[in-house]
């Protein structure tokens, strides 16, 4: 396996380069049970930039992130706060499927993270909004639990951009009771953006 790509090796790619360095990546064992790779998409000049774990099998099957129930559920918390899924830019952690849904490993997560850093800094959101437990320790370093990362704004290091971790969609479709909290956090993000006369996120 080739070894992990450095930060600087990504770090003047443009969005067709970058896409283009993904979809043939083998930087880690993923790429061989994968379809397709899965980039990400929405709005490259977003305010708001999604950011969950990895691609399911539909995800692969289609070359979209958060397709199915989860990603149902996942339009329906951002019409709440007024946006459109076209509105803000959507990727994982991981670009490839790991086999059976498994979580990701440590050095796949590593192997892969240059080219959301590249991704986050082409966008240059003013939120992260960073779904589940995976994708939200992966970004934080962290290893607490996404019951204690939720509910309050953290700063990606490094870019310095606001992040707000909330539950997964997909977890959130298991345990409906823990809605509430997710809402809570979707409004302390939209807190975040509000402003510049617009009255909302853009
Ligand atoms: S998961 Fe990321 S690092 Fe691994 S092969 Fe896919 S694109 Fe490359």
């Amino acid at each position: 396996m080739a070894p992990p790509l450095s930060k600087g090796a990504v770090a003047d790619l443009e969005w067709e380069e970058l896409e283009a360095t993904v979809a043939t990546c083998r930087l880690c064992g993923l790429c061989d049970g994968r379809k397709q790779t899965v980039f990400g998409c929405g709005a490259r000049d977003a305010d708001w930039m999604i950011v969950g774990e990895a691609p399911g099998a539909e995800e692969d099957r289609l070359g979209e992130p958060f397709v199915g129930a989860a990603g149902k559920l996942l339009d329906a918390m951002l019409r709440a706060v007024g946006l459109a899924r076209e509105q803000v830019f959507i990727a994982n952690t991981l670009k490839c499927r790991p086999p059976g849904n498994r979580d990701p490993h440590v050095d796949e997560l590593a192997a892969c993270r240059p080219y959301l850093e590249r991704q986050i800094a082409l966008v240059r959101p003013r939120l992260l909004l960073v779904v589940g437990r995976i994708a939200a320790q992966a970004l934080l370093a962290s290893d607490e639990p996404i019951g204690r990362l939720r509910g309050r704004v953290h700063e990606l290091p490094g870019l310095g951009v606001p992040l707000v971790p909330t539950y997964h969609p997909a977890y959130l479709l298991r345990s409906p009771d823990q809605k509430r909290r997710a809402w809570q956090d979707l409004l302390l993000a939209r807190s975040l953006t509000v402003g510049d006369g617009d009255g909302g996120p853009r």
